[in-house]
């Protein structure tokens, strides 16, 4: 690909850019790098890093959001104050075609995909057209396109526009290589998986995950009757495709997930491993001696209430309950969580985001009943800064939904996890805290209050000693992988990569 063809010629011929094109655009101007992640809570942390990570390098950055979820990152989180210390960072924001009082999370979740692809991305190309790959006499045209994983637009465009294209793939890569081998598996008749007798047979198909990947592990998105399924398909698509891509970004480490990602190198295009992500941030601005505060880019506000109940508990004695942004619990399955967890008799601080519970019950109360009941150890709230608290002395112990950021959060923490995926990449990250890295139990597809009660002992008494000293040592691990970054790392190496498409080179 003849990279940055269009900025080259027709943008740059453009009498607008006439006067800074010799000079100032040739030389001192850095790279413009445009990411656009999907725009849900998990996708925009992690995104909302890199471009962070690109700032801190001075890269010229711009953030592509829906107005909804700009309107939320505006009103309920640092970040407007971090990137206001980059002149080289800008947020466009696009309206995603959903009405203003559409909650775009929890049961509605869905309805944000159709919304993306009609509204969204036509809206995305229309800007880019219309306005010269976001040039203007300080900001290079794009030099790089950074899309979401999910985005399968993505590549033609940059295929018809000449830009470079890196997608950054936000789940978890084991959960990249079982969907890459979905024809495999559909042709050996592993999918779909719809007869519930047989969800423990192992699944052949997937190489690297042999012996220990069940038909229940496989993605959430398998288990449907219909092949045709929109989301399976167009997920399906958008993993096949991105051999087209220049390069592949995933947020993980060799030590983690280093054998898939050495199997996944024979039939990729360039990868960088780069995480854990927040964490590399977090290096980069110690490295740069920067008081910019870490990106932790919430659509809820945090309450910190939590910490100072968190300092008045013992050490290693509390179990933090969270389901991410988008899980939804029915009423049923709550009551089931809250007998396991009281039962147990270990204290517990457990996020009830408002749309969390499914029907009447889901109006952003804590139900009277469980408030009373668990008044003694367990502590309620809407939305807590995760990282903070799962770094705080007093916790033991993840009750998680196994989403990728709570799953790497964990695991930099050094906190073992319980774990009770929901849908998408959850079901196999379970599988691979509980059988590969052994720093947690999966109790997936069972919501019983004995298994739940059961299995916190397990995890917070039983063999606490074991599993802590097994998280730790994963801990120590990751921020190995955040050290050795520093220098020549898989981060630089996509920085400098960036770095030699403005030069045309490969
Ligand atoms: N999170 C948070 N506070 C909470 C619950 C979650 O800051 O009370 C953050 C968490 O740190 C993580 C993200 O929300 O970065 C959730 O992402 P994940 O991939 O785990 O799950 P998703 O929400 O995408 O299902």
């Amino acid at each position: 690909m003849h990279i940055n063809s269009y900025s080259h010629s027709r943008i740059l011929n453009n009498p607008k850019y006439q006067n800074i094109m010799s000079s100032k655009l040739e030389e001192e101007l850095p790279p413009h790098v445009v990411i656009f992640p999907f725009p849900a809570q998990g996708h925009m942390n992690c995104m909302l890093n890199l471009a962070h990570l690109f700032c801190l390098t001075d890269f010229h950055v711009t953030f592509v959001v829906s107005e909804f979820s700009h309107r939320l990152l505006l009103s309920s989180t640092s970040v407007p104050a971090t990137f206001a210390a980059y002149p080289g960072f800008q947020f466009r924001s696009i309206p995603d075609g959903l009405p203003d009082h559409h909650p775009r999370s929890g049961a509605k979740a869905a309805d944000v995909v159709p919304a993306v692809t009609n509204h969204m991305v036509p809206l995305f190309k229309k800007m880019m057209a219309e306005e010269d790959f976001l040039a203007s006499p300080h900001r290079r045209p794009a030099t790089c396109f950074v899309a979401d994983g999910f985005f399968t637009f993505a590549v033609d465009f940059a295929e018809e526009n000449g830009i470079p294209l890196i997608y950054f793939r936000t789940p978890s890569a084991s959960y990249f290589w079982a969907y890459f081998h979905v024809d495999d598996l559909i042709q050996a008749q592993e999918i779909p998986i719809n007869a519930e007798k047989s969800m423990d047979l192992l699944v052949e198909g997937v190489p690297g995950m042999k012996g220990f990947l069940r038909r229940r592990d496989l993605p959430g998105f398998f288990r449907t009757y219909d092949l045709n399924e929109p989301l399976l398909q167009s997920l399906a698509v958008a993993t096949k495709q991105i051999v087209r891509a220049q390069a592949v970004i995933f947020n993980t480490f060799d030590d983690l997930e280093g054998p898939i990602v050495s199997l996944m190198l024979e039939k990729l295009p360039r990868i960088f491993t780069i995480g854990p992500i927040h964490e590399q941030q977090k290096s980069k601005l110690m490295e740069k001696k920067s008081e910019a505060s870490a990106v932790a880019a919430n659509f809820w506000a945090e309450d910190r209430s939590c910490i100072d109940w968190l300092s008045a508990q013992p050490r290693r004695s509390v179990i933090y309950v969270s389901f991410g942004s988008t899980t939804v619990v029915t009423r049923e399955q709550l009551m089931e969580f809250w007998h396991g967890l009281v039962n147990s008799s270990q204290r517990f601080l457990w996020v009830m985001r408002p749309d969390s519970v499914a029907g009447k019950d889901g109006d952003g109360r804590v139900p009277a009943e469980l408030a009373e009941g668990a008044k003694e150890k367990g502590y309620f709230v809407k939305w807590v800064p995760q990282e903070e608290v799962l770094n705080h002395p007093a916790v033991g112990g993840f009750l998680t939904h196994s989403g990728w950021n709570s799953t790497l959060e964990s695991i930099v923490a050094g906190v073992p996890m319980i774990c009770w995926p929901y849908f998408g990449d959850q079901t196999i990250n379970s599988r691979f805290v509980s059988e590969v890295w052994k720093i947690g139990v999966d109790i997936k597809d069972t919501c019983d209050r004995l298994i739940i009660e059961e299995v916190i002992r397990e995890v917070m008494v039983v063999r606490k000693d074991e599993f802590l000293e097994r998280a730790d040592g994963m801990a120590k691990m990751a921020k190995k992988a955040v050290e050795r970054g520093v220098e020549h790392g898989p981060l630089i190496q996509a920085q400098a990569q960036i770095h030699r498409s403005l030069k045309c080179e490969k």
